[in-house]
Formats: structure tokens, C-alpha cells, sequence
């Protein structure tokens, strides 16, 4: 079945999205925009994962969880986990490996962690809009390691495209890419599948399904079973 998708959506954890991302928000919003599985991804953590997962629970609505991971390039891998507990191990991996700048949120914006009443439960001190010190290919092999899947994020799109970044799709294996529809595309895709997502930073960008996936049923495994599928058909 073609199921509506948007694996690609920023929570109030991260600086650069509306503090009325709530978990809550977020997850009810794309429920009302028919949105049957979406991925919430913020920069290099996880810690709203377990209420966006409640709130996707209690919406009715499939959460895959997931990170937007930065390397030292500066370019974004999504990395996305068959369950919040894989993704939150992964986000304190990354942690130890995240540069030190601390968050300025007159500068960079709030990075809010809620439960699942959308209640305040603190706030990230470190930048998290920070580049971590791996490698793409070190990137790509510490998601596995844990358990997941890696996609570079709007390869097509910004320097932190990974296509625009490097100028080329390097032979790290990923899952899938991630393009941007509406931007050119300059290199070949190396014939991987492609996720279209939103990218969503504020409440009015979940306008519908960025994407209809062919899944068995409507669920995070089986989304995560996809990439799972690419991934082994790209050895
Ligand atoms: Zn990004
Ligand atoms: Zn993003």
C-alpha cells in the first residue's frame, strides 16, 4: 500500500525551529495533514524522541524515530533506528563527539526538551547546529553500528548537501538519499532510492505528505524495514 510519509521534521530541541514545535504540535499537525508515518530528526539528538513517540502513540500516528547528524564536513546524514532507545544511544555517542560551543538562544534559538504534555523538562546546553568531529564515512558506520539506517539529508540542496558539499556522492554506503524536488540536481544518484521530505522547521510547513512510500502495512518497522531492504540491495 502507498502509504503518506514525511520522515524529515524538526522538533522545539532544535535551535533553528519554532519553539511551537512541541511534540504535541508537531506530531497532531501532521496527523491533521494525513500524514501516517513521519520521522521527527533534530540536529545531533534524540531527547524529544520519547515524547513525540507518545504523542504519535496517542495520535494514532507511526513515529520513526531518527537524528540529522552533522559531520565535519558540515554536510547532514538522517539516521533513522527501529526504536527511541536505539536513537537515544546514538545521541549520546554523538554527544561525546559534538564540538563544545554552548547554545546562545538570543543568537541560535531555544533547544527545548518536553515530555509528553508538552511540558518543559529542560533545555540543551550544547549547540546542537554544531559539526561533529566524524566523517561521513565515520558517520555512516557509527548509525549502523547502532543499529540504523543512514540517508544524507537534502543532498541537492545548501552546503550542507552532501552532493553540493563534496560535489560528488562519495562510496559510503547509505540507505537511500534524500533529494530536494523543486532544486536542480547536479550529479548522478548512484542509483539510490530517494526520500522527499519536508524538512519542516515550523507548524505551517506540515501542509501534507511529503512522500507516499510502498510499505506492507502502516508502521515504523515497516518503514524502517524499507530502508533496511535498500540498504542490504546496495552491498
Ligand atoms: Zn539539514
Ligand atoms: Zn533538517
Amino acid at each position: 500500500m502507498l502509504v503518506p510519509a514525511d520522515l524529515h521534521i524538526h522538533s522545539c530541541l532544535s535551535p533553528c525551529a519554532d519553539d511551537d514545535m512541541t511534540p504535541f504540535n508537531l506530531v497532531n499537525m501532521a496527523a491533521l495533514a494525513g500524514i501516517k508515518i513521519l520521522a521527527v530528526t533534530d540536529h545531533n539528538c534524540a531527547k524529544n524522541l520519547p515524547a513525540c513517540k507518545a504523542a504519535a502513540d496517542a495520535a494514532g500516528v507511526a513515529l520513526l524515530p531518527g537524528i540529522e547528524a552533522t559531520t565535519r564536513e558540515e554536510a547532514h546524514i538522517l539516521c533513522y533506528f527501529p526504536d527511541v532507545d536505539a536513537a537515544l544511544a546514538f545521541g549520546e555517542s554523538l554527544r561525546g563527539r559534538l564540538g563544545s560551543a554552548p547554545n546562545v538562544p538570543r543568537l541560535f534559538g531555544n533547544q527545548i526538551i518536553m515530555d509528553e504534555n508538552d511540558g518543559v523538562i529542560g533545555h540543551e546546553d550544547r549547540l546542537l547546529i554544531q559539526a561533529t568531529s566524524l566523517s561521513v564515512d565515520a558517520m555512516a558506520a557509527l548509525c549502523v553500528d547502532h543499529g540504523g539506517m543512514p540517508v544524507p539529508a537534502h543532498i541537492n540542496r545548501g552546503s550542507s548537501g552532501l552532493l553540493n558539499a563534496l560535489g560528488f556522492l562519495p562510496g559510503t554506503r547509505f540507505a537511500a538519499v534524500e533529494v530536494c524536488r523543486d532544486l536542480p540536481i547536479t550529479a548522478s544518484l548512484g542509483g539510490y532510492n530517494e526520500l522527499h521530505s519536508s524538512d519542516a522547521h515550523r507548524l505551517e510547513a506540515l501542509a501534507g505528505p511529503a512522500q507516499h512510500l510502498e510499505l506492507d502495512e502502516v508502521s515504523a518497522e515497516s518503514a524502517f524495514n524499507m530502508l533496511s531492504r535498500w540498504y542490504q540491495e546496495r552491498a
